[in-house]
């Protein structure tokens, strides 16, 4: 990478997040068991799911994965998580999306237990966030809190634009940057004039999935700036595939410290849904939980 911007690599902070959290993991009665269900074959899930039971057990935690067919019903998966919900050696449920079009994703992020919600999807765990109140936090938006935490980036005061609105990432970093005491503008693909908006930013997050749709001019010098896209693109010429972000490369010679893709926010996802899993099981033993 080039540019003057301070480039804010995810994986150490990962590193310390999840170092944490073996910590906190081994103080429990039994490692904390997390259970991932995913339907058919979708390479991108496949390979998500793969890599955060691969870290799982890196951590010393438990991990199932329920490689279900793309067929199965939606009451078979329904029956699935009302299994898991009372199995009290189950901590963390995550039903990776996602779903085949025949299984309603509604019904099943609201039948997940929101106690065992890992992922923070469940409707409960949304309304706690937006009212500020501690919940199990959807892990994207909570492991960007912990990289700016992390550099030692402020968050309150400063005026931050999230471009994207999506239920993962966009809107509960919202409520999260909100909590933090950050003054929050959030962008998507119907706000006029992007380029002003974004150009306000102390703080800008953008979360579209558009290779480079972020360029120097939109970025106001000595910005923070958070890449969350992640594109595989690949060039007619070379063809060889690559990821990119959504952010212009060049905005590094604007920015004040920007997150690179890959290496960026990436690995800090899974590092907070292990986070989450711990959370979930000290929750759990301390009997904090309402049944
Ligand atoms: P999404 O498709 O659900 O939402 C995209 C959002 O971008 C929408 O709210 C839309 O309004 C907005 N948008 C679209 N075009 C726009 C434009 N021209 N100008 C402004 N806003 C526009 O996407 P998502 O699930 O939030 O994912 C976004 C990106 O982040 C993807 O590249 C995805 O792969 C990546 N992602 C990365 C991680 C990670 O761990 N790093 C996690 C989740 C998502």
């Amino acid at each position: 990478m080039r540019g003057s911007a301070r480039i804010l690599a995810g994986v150490p902070v990962a590193d310390a997040v999840l170092r944490e959290a073996a910590v906190r993991a081994s103080r429990l009665p039994a490692p904390p068991h997390l259970v991932m269900v995913r339907l058919g074959e979708d390479p991108a899930s496949v390979s998500y799911v793969r890599g955060k039971d691969r870290k799982a057990r890196e951590v010393g935690l438990t991990s199932t994965v329920y490689a279900l067919p793309e067929e199965t019903s939606q009451a078979e998966l329904l029956d699935l998580i009302a299994r898991l919900n009372a199995d009290e050696g189950v901590n963390g449920i995550l039903v990776q999306l996602p779903l085949p079009p025949h299984v309603s994703e509604q019904a099943v992020l609201h039948a997940v237990d929101p106690h065992k919600d890992v992922d923070g999807f469940h409707p409960l765990n949304v309304g706690e966030l937006w009212a500020g109140r501690p919940s199990l936090r959807p892990c994207t938006p909570a492991g960007i809190l912990a990289l700016l935490a992390h550099y030692g980036l402020p968050v309150a005061g400063q005026r931050a634009v999230i471009v994207g609105r999506s239920h993962i990432v966009g809107r509960p970093l919202a409520a999260l940057l909100l909590n933090a005491d950050a003054t929050v503008t959030l962008a998507h693909s119907r706000t006029p004039n992007l380029t002003a908006v974004t150009r306000e930013a102390d703080l800008l997050c953008v979360a579209v999935g558009r290779p480079h749709l972020v360029t120097p001019e939109m970025v106001r010098s000595g910005a923070t700036v958070i890449d969350v896209g992640i594109n595989r693109v690949k060039p007619e010429l070379s063809g060889k595939a690559y990821l990119t972000g959504d952010v212009h490369p060049d905005v590094q010679d604007v920015a004040g410290a920007m997150t690179p893709v890959p290496g960026g926010v990436g690995p800090l996802t899974i590092a907070q849904l292990l986070v989450n899993t711990v959370h979930a099981a000290e929750m759990q033993a301390a009997g904090t939980v309402r049944r």
